[in-house]
């Protein structure tokens, strides 16, 4: 297990990438597996908790964050200008296994945010990224994707559609993914048919992210498990077939 720490860190930039959609930059060294995320926080007492954040990026000396405005918290870590400052626990989590070989990345909305790091760490993966609006980030996606598709519901910046459109499983050894359940659920389908080995990062509401407060349990085949802990990675089956 990881060591987790609490630290404070600058931020460096906060970009908007897409409406409602920023690319957070902070300084300072960090550590994460792809998958790993952290609990971040730029407030005081209000809201009370952290919101949890998968690792984007990792470069000498910076971390970035992905992520969408959907609340209070979301909406506060929009505001943050270059030179605050933001509270970072982590790394937690498992992330994502090694690959066992040839590996495609499936991701819909905003868990792109989950992949990213994957496509860079283990290399040689083809991506499949799915948005209902405008695609971004793609370039950054081309430059460490082995092979890349983009489908959009609209057919801006991609194929006309939905990433369970283009994606196929046939061909790989393993697929991992992260985006909205009935996306994770169509993905499943499709792998087991194929007898691929699926992954799935799941996103729960969270409290603690250290495992203590039990909020964010989902029911597995193997009975209840913590995202923050035993996750966010898990075997679909695990999860799907419970
Ligand atoms: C392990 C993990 C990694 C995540 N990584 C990312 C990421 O990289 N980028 C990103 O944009 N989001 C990510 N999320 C989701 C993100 O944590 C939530 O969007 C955020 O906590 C919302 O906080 P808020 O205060 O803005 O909204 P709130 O006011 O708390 O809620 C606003 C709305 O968002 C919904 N919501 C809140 N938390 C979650 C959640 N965890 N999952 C799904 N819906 C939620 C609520 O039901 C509500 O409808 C991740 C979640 C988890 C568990």
């Amino acid at each position: 297990m990881d060591a987790v720490a609490l630290r404070w860190a600058v931020v460096r930039g906060n970009a908007e990438v897409a409406p409602g959609v920023f690319l957070l930059r902070a300084e300072g060294a960090f550590r994460a597996r792809p998958g790993q995320f952290y609990m971040v926080r730029a407030w005081e007492r209000d809201p009370l908790l952290f919101r949890p954040l998968s690792a984007f990026d990792l470069s000498p000396g910076e971390i970035s964050f992905l992520y969408g405005v959907r609340g209070r918290g979301t909406r506060l870590l929009s505001r943050l200008s270059p030179g605050e400052e933001l509270e970072l626990l982590g790394p937690l989590g498992n992330g994502w296994p090694e690959p066992p070989g040839r590996l495609a990345l499936v991701g819909g909305g905003l868990g792109i945010a989950a992949l990213y790091l994957a496509a860079k760490a283990f290399g040689g993966a083809d991506v499949y990224l799915g948005f209902p609006g405008r695609p971004f980030l793609v370039e950054a996606f081309r430059e460490v994707a082995a092979g890349l598709r983009v489908a959009s519901e609209s057919g801006e910046g991609g194929e006309r559609g939905l990433v369970t459109d283009i994606f196929s499983p046939e061909g790989y050894d393993a697929c991992y993914a992260c985006g909205p359940r009935p996306m994770l659920a169509a993905i499943w389908e499709a792998c087991r048919r194929a007898g691929v080995a699926l992954f799935v990062s799941l996103e729960e509401r969270m409290a603690c992210g250290l495992g203590a407060c039990l909020g964010c349990t989902v029911f597995t085949k193997d009975g209840p498990k913590r995202v923050c802990r035993d996750g966010p990675v898990f075997r679909a089956e695990e999860v799907f077939d419970a």
